[in-house]
C-alpha cells in the first residue's frame, strides 16, 4: 500500500494554561523520527490540535494512524480509533504503556497492537505496510541499547515547536529501574536493567532542540549515582557547560550518600529532585522495593542534605497501602510541614495492570467493579482499601488535598523555596520564581480533576 501520511496521536487531557500545555509528546517525537524522510509524518496532540475529531475526519484509506496511551488515556485512544475507522483509515496502530501492560484489552479494538518500546518494530511495521505484509501484533521484546536509537530529526523538532506549545520539554537520560515496588509499572515498561544514553548524544540533542530547561522522563535517575557514578560525573560536567536555566528529575533519596555528586549536580543546573519517599508509615516498607522505609527521621536528613547543596526537594507520597489509615495521611502532612519541602505530591495508590499490587487485589476481589480507565489517574480510589472504607478514604483525601493545595500553603512553600534558593544564587532567582510555585500548582490541577470527572 502507498502511504499518504502517518499521523501519530497523543491523547492529552491537560488543557492549556497561559497559552501552553504540559506533556510534550516525546515518545511520539522519537517514533516520528524513525519514519523515512520520503513519508509525511505529523504529530497531533489532543490539547493543541483542536478539534482533533475534525482533523481525524479528514483522514482516509491511505493514511496510517498511530496512538500511544497511558492507562488513563486508553478510552480516548479507543475513541480516536473508532473515529479514524469512520473516516476510512484501515490501519490504526496502538501502543504505549497500557498496550504493553494489558495487550488483551487493546487488541479487542486496535487494528495493530504494539507492545514494548517499538524502536525496532515501528520501522519494520512501516516497511510491512509498504509491502502489504502487515501483522496484527508487533512485540518489541528487546530492551534497546539507547546509544544512537531514535535520534530526533530536525523536521520533527521544528514541527512540534516545544517552545511555543509546551511549558516543560522532556528529556531522557536513563531508562529502567531494578527496584520492584509493588505498585510501579517501570520494571515492565522500561526494564529492570538501568540503561544509559551516551552523554554526547544527550548534549547534542539539547543543543539541537535549543532547550534551556527540561524534566527527565527517567524512572529513577538518582539510582545512577550508585550504579554508574563515572557516567554521572561525565554527564554533570558536560551539562554544567551548557547555558541551561534549570532541570528536574525523579529520584530516590540515596542520592544523599553522594555529596560530591550533589555538588556537581548543582553546577550542572539541577534545580529540584522529585524524591519518592512514598510513605511515612514504616509498616508499608515491604511495598517500597527497598528504597524507602517509612522513617521520617531519615527523610528529614535527606531533605536537609539536598537543600544544603542548593537543590530543591519535591516530596512524593502515596496513600492507600494496606497499613494506611486516615492518620497516615495527616502524619504525612505533619511531616511535610516540619521538613520544609519545596512542594508536595500526594497521590492515591493505583493498581495499574501488570503490577503485583493489582494481582493481589484481583486475588482478594478488592477491585471496585466498573471503574473507567480514565480514573486510573492517581487521584481516584479504584479498589477497596484494607483499613478504611472507600468513603472515608475519599473524604480524607479530599480534605488533605484542600489543606495541602490551599493557595496560602502553596504561597508559603513557594516563598520558602525561593528564600532558600536566594541564599545559593541571586543570579538564578528570576528563573526560580516560576519553578517555586508551578509544581504545587500542577498538583493542585491534578487534584481538581477529581471534581471535574
Ligand atoms: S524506585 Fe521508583 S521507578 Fe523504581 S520501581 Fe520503585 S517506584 Fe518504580
Amino acid at each position: 500500500m502507498d502511504i499518504r501520511k502517518i499521523v501519530l496521536i497523543q491523547p492529552n487531557r491537560d488543557g492549556i494554561i497561559f497559552g501552553k500545555t504540559t506533556g510534550v509528546p516525546y515518545t511520539l517525537m522519537r517514533l516520528a523520527s524513525l519514519v523515512p524522510d520520503d513519508i509525511e509524518v505529523e504529530i497531533w496532540d489532543e490539547t493543541i490540535h483542536r478539534p482533533l475529531e475534525e482533523k481525524i475526519a479528514e483522514l482516509g484509506a491511505n493514511d496510517i494512524v498511530g496512538i500511544t496511551a497511558k492507562t488513563l488515556a486508553i478510552e480516548t485512544a479507543e475513541h480516536f480509533t473508532h473515529l479514524a475507522h469512520k473516516a476510512g483509515v484501515k490501519h490504526v496502530a496502538v501502543g504505549g504503556a497500557h498496550a504493553t501492560l494489558m495487550p488483551e484489552h487493546v487488541e479487542q479494538w486496535a487494528d495493530i497492537l504494539f507492545t514494548g518500546e517499538a524502536y525496532f518494530t515501528w520501522p519494520t511495521f512501516i516497511q510491512d505496510v509498504l509491502n502489504d505484509t502487515i501483522k496484527p501484533h508487533y512485540d518489541d521484546t528487546e530492551w534497546a541499547n539507547l546509544a544512537g536509537i531514535a535520534r530526533l530529526t530536525d523536521r520533527v523538532i521544528d514541527q512540534v515547536d516545544e517552545e511555543r506549545h509546551y511549558w516543560t520539554p522532556l528529556l531522557e537520560i536513563t531508562r529502567g529501574c531494578p527496584r520492584n515496588c509493588s505498585f510501579c509499572t517501570a520494571i515492565r515498561v522500561s526494564g529492570r536493567r538501568m540503561r544509559f544514553r551516551p552523554v554526547e548524544e544527550i548534549i547534542e540533542e539539547i543543543q539541537r532542540r535549543n532547550i534551556n530547561r527540561f524534566f527527565l522522563t527517567d524512572d529513577n535517575f538518582g539510582l545512577a549515582f550508585r550504579l554508574n557514578p563515572d557516567y554521572i560525573v561525565k554527564l554533570f560536567k558536560a551539562l554544567a557547560k551548557l547555558p541551561l536555566r534549570s532541570w528536574t528529575t525523579q529520584s530516590e533519596m540515596m542520592v544523599t550518600d553522594y555529596p560530591e555528586l550533589l555538588d556537581l549536580a548543582r553546577e550542572a543546573h539541577l534545580d529540584k529532585f522529585f524524591i519518592g519517599f512514598e510513605s511515612v508509615n514504616p509498616k508499608n516498607r515491604h511495598e517500597l522495593g527497598g528504597k524507602s522505609k517509612g522513617l521520617t527521621s531519615q527523610y528529614k536528613k535527606a531533605i536537609d542534605t539536598i537543600h544544603k547543596h542548593g537543590i530543591g526537594v519535591v516530596g512524593l507520597f502515596v496513600y492507600g497501602f494496606d497499613e494506611d489509615t486516615p492518620k497516615t495521611m495527616w502524619d504525612t502532612w505533619k511531616f511535610a510541614k516540619s521538613a520544609g519541602l519545596d512542594s508536595m505530591s500526594q497521590t492515591v495508590l493505583t493498581p495499574y495492570p501488570g503490577t503485583p499490587f493489582r494481582d493481589q487485589l484481583i486475588q482478594k476481589n478488592r477491585l471496585i467493579p466498573d471503574i473507567p480507565w480514565r480514573l486510573y489517574d492517581t487521584a481516584h480510589i479504584t479498589y477497596y482499601p484494607k483499613l478504611m472504607s472507600v468513603e472515608t478514604f475519599i473524604h480524607e483525601y479530599d480534605k488533605i488535598c484542600r489543606t495541602v493545595y490551599h493557595p496560602f500553603r502553596i504561597l508559603q512553600r513557594g516563598t520558602r523555596a525561593l528564600a532558600r534558593a536566594s541564599k545559593h544564587s541571586i543570579r538564578r532567582l528570576p528563573h526560580r520564581v516560576f519553578s517555586s510555585f508551578s509544581t504545587d500548582y500542577g498538583y493542585k490541577r491534578t487534584f481538581d480533576w477529581r471534581h471535574a470527572t
